[in-house]
């Protein structure tokens, strides 16, 4: 006969997965936010009945790293069955929340019923006490078994609430014997919470209770066998609200010393949970006395320092230790720069300022010097982008202050600031982008050099007239889109004819090395450098404004731009296909086997669209990318060189979010259309009409020339659209979607002289903008179009684009020629119902936006079109009613060798 396998006794809780808590479990993080009583943000978003926010807000408790969470909708304005019952079931649609057990967490028995009845896998109630007698929690305790949940048991009797330790241990014992013996409660299922309550308030009686709390839980883990023990702990630290970095500590103090009791869980801000290591040993000390209640001064003590560390807030930074307020102001300074904190900038700037002798020497001196430890740390690689963005914010803000003294004290003296040389920066005409620019610019100032940055959409002769007035040191062009690549070239060729000599630099996403040594570098003697990224720029600008490496770096340029030019001579020489070969392989799809999908709603229609839902549909890893902290995301954060840093900015990008949600900083708008559609060679037809006699508009694709092995097709977008001649009635879609309002706002953090904010704010705009486009995509699979209605995926599965159809971008490899958008624009109305603009370059305004086709056909795959000969050029020419030298232009990166 078979033995029945002996099961480990384990408190079993679950959501859509398990959770399973024993002895050797970690502490469980039970999420606070979604309470109103405990937020006030949860609890307007519940009357408001904005109840897709309030789900965001469990989503981000439970990214956060809350493993359950506590719901709580104790309210007297609110009808709190209602509400338990909505958010419940609305929570259970959403595998990211619905995946961790529910806390239902109430005073009313008839609001705990309620959630109970709608949660699936098996929670918790919070809370059951004796306060009204046995017979009522014996009656309770049965219904909660029959609901098969599990339940905390508040230290609360007919005598009210236990507040020492003799109390808790009395009702606990109680309470586990009456569940345990007359309502056959599992004791595993059992979860006491001794009560948390506020210490150092000043009242004396209140001294004990952290230290009383912490004793229950050892004495309740030593004597009541498999029960649990949970507390709510913001609660210790509520007499300091408002200063959240000593609110964190104590619940950092406190969670150390009780979790050592055997804690099992607790109700938390789930990430934001400061670590008890990190804390300033000061403040520990101070904390630590009045936690364990170990001097009758303590919370006078506490309070004494507390005001110190105020506004320092958040987890999300480590906290430090602050003996350094006591150094020299000098040391202050640096200190303060090398680590990024601005809170006492101005103070210590202006008292730097009153000692000095000339309001320069400030900057020449500390401020300098603590800079100078940035570029070195950050040259080492011992420090990221994001951290030299806040030292930079650092030294704006003391810069800021002195200005006006040095203006008043040079025109006493006549006397002119040092700098380590003066660079001009530019988006060129055309191009919208300028996170790239803008982290360089804040990097090279951050090393002594003074930036001039003339923004976006910068016209050439603009660009020269500044560097010549200003006399520049050097000048730095950005471009993301391919056109931007030609306007580089035209910039060199103006710098040559207007006999300037100064070094030109060259970044951006859609520069190269290649490009830079085979078309730009030819058209200027002046040196001409490829910037790889950001951490490059200053060592790059360092060797060309320094005598003695000036002559050495140019002659390894050089040698290296004059080898890759070799190199592409040989490249250009091997052969493509003719186009009609080409055409012949193209992508073979047996089209008598395929049913094209009707939309179930053909047409164009403007895109209603949530901010806040988009934040589930974030692609992290590109947003890393943006700070120079890649890599396979979220693997990176487990980095032992970047995870920090990427966890941290991750954190501060949450909390950012969370803002621009909650405030409505951002506006997401867009459009999006299906049409009839046939393919008529390399373009696509795409009809007004369901007859498909009147043609709305063609679209015309490229066709890989680059011989492909034997095997693989010579693709073109249009072999995924059915020709013309199948006589299927075959679909293809167009979208575009923006972010509205990043710009504006960003300026007014530039004005504030905080750089990190503005670029972190731009940065997540394009986060929106593609997690937009993501979402879009989905509704048109699942809905719109509908051809996929049971699609089932998560974030993760869509960044890895698991499902089917694709929707490539113009301007983007498989569909090069930028100019497209136009009809996309004419097709969908883009400008009027979403409110993005194309400038002369076809680059989308605002910055933050995403357009694109949809192909439905599931064997359609991007690729890159790559290198295409005189022939197709010809061709395309004709079919867009160009000149060839208008081809040619807009073509020009896939003519000879584009960017690799
Ligand atoms: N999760 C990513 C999504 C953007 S990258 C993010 O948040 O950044 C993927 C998108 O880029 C595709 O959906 C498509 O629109 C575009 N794309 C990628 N490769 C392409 C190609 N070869 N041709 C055209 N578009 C492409």
């Amino acid at each position: 006969p078979r033995r029945p396998p002996e099961v480990p006794v384990l408190t079993r809780l679950s959501g859509l997965e398990p959770l399973n808590i024993g002895p050797g479990s970690l502490f469980v993080n039970v999420g606070e936010r979604t309470n109103v009583t405990g937020s006030a943000r949860f609890k307007r978003l519940i009357l408001e009945g904005r109840y897709d926010e309030a789900l965001e807000v469990a989503r981000q408790q439970v990214q956060g790293g809350a493993q359950m969470i506590d719901v709580n909708m104790d309210e007297a304005m609110l009808d709190g069955v209602a509400a338990m019952r909505t958010f419940l079931n609305l929570a259970a649609a959403e595998p990211e929340i619905a995946r961790v057990p529910v806390m239902i967490d109430s005073s009313r028995w008839e609001i705990l019923e309620a959630g109970l009845q709608c949660i699936q896998g098996k929670g918790v109630v919070n809370s059951l006490s004796l306060k009204e007698g046995e017979e009522a929690f014996l009656r309770q305790a049965r219904l909660v078994r029959r609901y098969g949940a599990a339940a905390v048991v508040m230290a609360f009797d007919e005598r009210g609430q236990a507040d020492t330790l003799e109390r808790r241990i009395e009702i606990c014992r109680r309470a586990y014997r009456l569940l345990t013996e007359r309502a056959g409660f599992p004791p595993e299922d059992i979860i006491f919470d001794p009560n948390v309550f506020a210490i150092a308030t000043g009242i004396p009686e209140h001294d004990r209770y952290a230290v009383d709390f912490i004793e229950a839980t050892r004495w309740i883990k030593g004597h009541l066998p498999h029960a649990l023990v949970s507390g709510g702990i913001s609660n210790v630290s509520f007499s300091f609200r408002g200063n959240n970095a000593v609110r964190e500590a104590i619940h950092a103090v406190f969670l150390y010393h009780a979790i050592q009791a055997g804690l099992d869980m607790g109700i938390v801000n789930a990430g934001q949970l400061a670590v008890y290591e990190e804390l300033p040993a000061e403040l520990r000390e101070r904390v630590e006395d009045a936690v364990l209640a170990r001097r009758p001064d303590a919370a006078e003590r506490l309070l004494e320092i507390a005001e110190r560390y105020k506004g320092q807030g958040g987890a999300a930074r480590p906290q430090e230790d602050l003996a350094w307020r006591q150094w020299p102001v000098e040391r202050r300074l640096e200190h303060a720069l090398v680590h990024g904190i601005d809170t006492w900038i101005e103070e210590d700037t202006e008292e730097a300022r009153r000692r000095a002798a000339h309001p320069l020497e400030v900057i020449e001196g500390p401020l300098m010097a603590g800079m100078n430890v940035v570029g070195d740390l950050f040259g080492a690689g011992k420090m990221f982008l994001p951290q030299v963005v806040k030292s930079a914010r650092v030294m704006k803000k003391a810069v800021a202050c002195l200005i006006p003294h040095i203006e008043a004290a040079q025109r006493a003296a006549g006397r002119k600031a040092e700098r380590a040389g003066r660079i001009v920066l530019a988006t060129v005409k055309g191009d919208v982008h300028d996170i790239g620019k803008n982290i360089v610019g804040v990097v090279l100032q951050c090393n002594g050099f003074e930036v001039i940055d003339l923004g976006v959409m910068v016209p050439a002769q603009r660009i020269l007239d500044t560097a010549r007035e200003r006399q520049a040191d050097a000048i730095g062009l950005s471009g993301l889109i391919t056109p931007s690549l030609d306007e580089m070239v035209h910039v060199a060729k103006e710098m040559q004819r207007q006999g300037f000599t100064q070094p030109l630099l060259i970044g951006g996403a859609t520069t190269s090395r290649a490009h830079t040594a085979v078309k730009i570098d030819p058209c200027y003697e002046g040196p001409v450098v490829w910037v790889k990224d950001a951490s490059r720029a200053v060592g790059v600008v360092q060797s060309l404004l320094s005598e003695g490496l000036r002559e050495g770096y140019l002659a390894r340029l050089r040698e290296e731009y004059e080898q890759l030019r070799r190199r592409h001579a040989v490249k250009g020489r091997r052969s493509l296909l003719p186009l009609e070969e080409a055409r012949a392989r193209r992508v073979p799809i047996d089209w008598s086997a395929y049913r094209p999908p009707r939309p179930a709603a053909p047409g164009v229609h403007t895109v209603e669209q949530d901010l806040g839902e988009l934040v589930g549909y974030i692609d992290w890893g590109p947003f890393l990318h943006a700070w120079e902290l890649g890599g396979p995301y979220p693997q990176v954060l487990e980095d032992p060189r970047k995870g920090p840093e990427a966890r941290r900015l991750l954190a501060e990008a949450r909390q950012m979010l969370e803002r621009i949600v909650a405030e409505g900083w951002l506006r997401p708008r867009g459009v999006v259309g299906l049409f009839p559609a046939n393919a008529v060679g390399d373009d696509v037809a795409l009809y007004a009409g369901e007859d498909r006699r009147e043609r709305l508009a063609v679209l015309h694709f490229l066709r890989q020339q680059a011989p492909k092995p034997a095997d693989r097709p010579q693709r073109c977008l249009a072999d995924y659209v059915a020709p013309r001649e199948t006589g299927l009635a075959d679909w293809m879609g167009a979208f575009a979607v923006a972010i509205h309002g990043a710009e504006e706002r960003a300026r007014a953090f530039e004005e504030a002289h905080d750089d990190f904010r503005a670029i972190l704010l731009k940065a997540l705009a394009d986060r929106l903008a593609e997690a937009f486009a993501e979402r879009l995509h989905q509704r048109v699979r699942m809905a719109l179009w509908g051809y996929a209605p049971d699609e089932d995926l998560d974030n993760e599965a869509l960044v890895a684009e698991r499902y089917r159809g694709i929707r490539p971008a113009p301007g983007y490899p498989a569909c090069p020629d930028h100019t497209e958008k136009a009809t996309l624009w004419r097709l969908l109305q883009v400008e009027e119902r979403a409110g993005i603009r194309l400038t002369e370059s076809y680059a989308m305004w605002p910055p933050s936006a995403v357009s694109g086709w949809y192909f439905a056909h599931p064997e359609a795959r991007y690729f890159a079109v790559g290198r295409i000969g005189r022939d197709q050029l010809e061709d395309y020419a004709r079919r867009k009613g160009w000149e060839a030298a208008e081809a040619a232009r807009w073509l020009a990166s896939l003519l000879d060798e584009g960017p690799t």
